[in-house]
């Protein structure tokens, strides 16, 4: 069911603690970690602690989560001093466009130049 954890979802199990990931930021409804294949020098993930497959079942269920992990994304450009010469939020929804596992997450990349359109 959106919203538990699924038996079978890698993000639900970091956020468990059941598979280690190198945490930066923590709230009440969000984790934020270190990318285990960084595609930039700053490469961050932050996903809601619920589980929602992608950014749009998670912004249409419980908006105010959603709205934490753009927040979220936000402090962690700061935090990481990207936030001056500029960084990308990125939410792959679906296969085609490179989702791979399927709990909300937004991607935070900076601290090297990024070329648009991204491939
Ligand atoms: O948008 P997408 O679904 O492809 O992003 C998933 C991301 O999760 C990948 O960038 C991958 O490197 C990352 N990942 C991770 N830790 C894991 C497994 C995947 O940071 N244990």
């Amino acid at each position: 069911m959106a919203g538990e954890p699924q038996a079978d979802c890698l993000f639900c199990k970091i956020v468990s603690g059941e598979v280690p990931a190198t945490v930066v930021r923590e709230t009440d409804t969000t984790v934020a970690f270190r990318d285990i294949n960084p595609q930039a020098p700053t490469h961050i993930l932050v996903i809601p602690k619920v589980h929602h497959p992608d950014a749009a079942s998670l912004s249409a269920a419980e908006p105010q989560i959603a709205a934490d992990v753009l927040r979220e994304a936000g402090a962690v450009a700061a935090d990481e001093k990207i936030d001056g010469t500029g960084y990308r939020v990125v939410f792959n929804t679906g296969s085609g466009a490179g989702q791979t596992v399927f709990h909300a997450h937004a991607h935070v990349l900076g601290g090297r130049g990024l070329n648009w359109p991204p491939g």
